[in-house]
């Protein structure tokens, strides 16, 4: 029998401070997880940071309760070093530095982009899926080929789920930014009747959301009354951009599946936009269970039990945090060409 390998995974790379364990032979064993909520605005990153901190050493000790371990018995630690904010990477690196050098257990690094897509090919089962990724943070539409995850579209500027969450802010509906199972956008847009026409920016095979976040924006304070209407045609703009990329980038490349993931899989409405699509193309359709869709620390365990097990590990002194680390820096060694 092969021996059993346990990889405890931490994420900080935003408003997320979460520990996971992964093993060779179940997947994920534990998820634990606190989120930074800001009293006003975006997110602060160094509030942010504080956070984690804060929290760090009881999410590290409730994940390894959970599967009653003692943190002497995981085979190496794993870290997403990057992209994310500088503030809060570095105190999820900082821990697992920790963890590394006391414990003297293999610090191994991962990808934060690669473990949204990892995670979501373990839970879902798909094998090769085109990856729409929408969170917060990223937009990329991107899928495997030649050793990597390609990107085959991107956000220009900023990325899908901020672009709804400032407007929300920004007009006042939000927060709460989740009413009734919807983000609050998709909550107005059903009671939205008219399509108005605001900027619809496709460059290739990237978006941009800026234009389109400020048009509604401008639309709002010159008529508020409106907001139903704007919130609809808001909502079907941003959508449809990243189908529109989307089919393209199935089309191209030829994969016969489609994975939904980040925070933005929440939203119903895209869901089945792209449920339709797929349909268009034979592709099967599937989307990540929000516990691990938005970010966690399992997905970190889980892509870091898969880089372990292909001999990739970091000496703590190189392992820099990497604010900009692109998904297709990336080599993939655990999937064949
Ligand atoms: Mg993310």
């Amino acid at each position: 029998m092969e021996k059993e390998i346990i990889v405890l995974g931490i994420e900080s790379t935003a408003h997320t401070f979460g520990c996971g364990i992964a093993s060779s032979k179940n997947k994920i064993l534990t998820n634990v997880k606190s989120v930074y909520k800001p009293q006003r605005g975006g997110i602060h990153p160094r509030e942010a940071s504080q956070h984690h901190q804060k929290v760090a050493p009881f999410i590290v000790k409730r994940a390894l309760d959970n599967v009653g371990m003692d943190i002497r018995e995981i085979d190496a630690v794993a870290v997403a070093l990057g992209p994310g904010l500088g503030p809060c990477l570095r105190v999820g690196a900082t821990v697992a530095r920790a963890i590394s050098v006391h414990y003297n257990k293999p610090l191994i690094p991962v990808n934060h982009c690669v473990a949204h897509i990892e995670i979501g090919r373990a839970i879902t089962g798909l094998v090769d899926p085109l990856v729409v990724y929408v969170s917060g943070g990223n937009t990329i539409i991107s899928a495997f080929a030649g050793g990597r995850y390609r990107v085959f579209g991107e956000t220009l500027d900023i990325a899908l789920g901020n672009c709804l969450d400032t407007f929300a802010r920004e007009t006042g509906i939000a927060p709460p930014y989740i009413v009734e199972g919807y983000h609050v956008v998709d909550y107005w847009a059903e009671r939205g009747k008219e399509i108005i026409d605001l900027p619809y920016v496709v460059k290739g095979q990237d978006v941009s959301y800026s234009g389109l976040l400020t048009a509604a924006l401008r639309l709002y304070s010159e008529d508020p009354k409106k907001l139903p209407d704007i919130c609809l045609s808001f909502r079907e703009h941003a959508y449809n951009m990243i189908v529109e990329v989307a089919e393209r980038a199935l089309a191209h490349t030829g994969k016969r599946e489609l994975l939904l993931t980040g925070g933005v899989a929440a939203s119903p409405v895209l869901r089945e936009k792209l449920k339709i699509m797929c349909a268009d193309h034979n592709a099967t359709f599937r989307s990540v269970p929000l516990e691990y869709a938005g970010d966690n620390g399992a997905m970190i365990a889980w892509t870091g039990l898969l880089t372990y097990l292909n001999g990739v590990v970091i000496p703590v002194e190189k392992s820099f945090i990497k604010q900009r680390w692109r998904l297709d820096e990336v080599d993939i060694p655990w999937r064949k060409q």
